[in-house]
């Protein structure tokens, strides 16, 4: 049998992890613009977490393969009057970047479901084009959310500027870890650096990501949203 996309990405998240000591990466395959045939073929072959961009979008493929025990990661920005869908649909929302969205985050997420699982997305080279708070922000907002009983605080997502260099790509990594090792400190659960994607998961798990959010290497390329 050919080696599927799934196992060659796996296969270099393994390597990467051994080169540099550390412990192996969770895999999230983004799967915005991809057909549901596309979630259900991957999940045949033992993924189970998902990311997607859109709330509306998810909610058409989450519907659909209902059933798959999968788990979905909302990875794109996060309007306030859509905190209500996202807490009832997603296991994880890895885009809280602003004290505005906890509340609602908590009084939405559904009683008979464990608590929601959050991210605080990081603007991390203080891009203008970028969502995600300064990193000066996040021991506030890690704080709000950690007193919701119906949020787990799990740890920090960024989307490092896309630098031509990979010398300055992987700083951005590098002062990720280090903001994600003093969370960790205060906050023993969190437990998640999300980074790194298709062109460099293998030096974001170098530098320390515990997840990375692969979808063209996987999917190959999108279709036009
Ligand atoms: C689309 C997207 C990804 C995946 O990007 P690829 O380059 O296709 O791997 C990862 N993270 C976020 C936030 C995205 O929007």
């Amino acid at each position: 049998m050919p080696t599927s996309q799934l196992q060659e990405i796996r296969r270099e998240m393994a390597e990467a992890a051994r080169a540099a000591g550390r412990a192996q990466a969770v895999l999230l395959a983004v799967s915005k613009t991809q057909p549901a045939s596309a979630v259900a073929a991957l999940a045949a072959q033992g993924q189970r977490a998902f990311g997607e961009n859109y709330v509306q979008e998810a909610m058409a493929k989450a519907a659909e393969l209902e059933g798959l025990g999968l788990e979905w990661h909302l990875i794109g920005h996060l309007q306030s009057n859509k905190a209500d869908i996202a807490a009832r649909l997603f296991d994880w929302v890895q885009t809280v970047d602003r004290p505005k969205l906890v509340e609602p985050l908590a009084r939405h997420r559904p009683d008979g479901r464990p608590p929601l699982n959050v991210l605080i997305q990081v603007n991390i080279d203080d891009e203008a084009s970028k969502h995600g708070c300064a990193p000066e922000q996040v021991p506030a907002l890690a704080e709000a959310v950690a007193a919701q009983p119906r949020l787990a605080l799990r740890g920090l997502m960024a989307i490092p500027a896309p630098f031509p260099e990979a010398s300055r790509r992987r700083e951005a990594f590098r002062r990720m870890r280090a903001l994600f090792d003093t969370l960790a400190t205060r906050y023993p659960q969190a437990d998640t650096l999300s980074m790194g994607m298709s062109a460099d998961f293998a030096q974001a798990i170098a530098e320390g990501a515990t997840m990375v959010r692969v979808g063209t290497a996987l999917f190959g390329s999108r279709p036009p949203h």
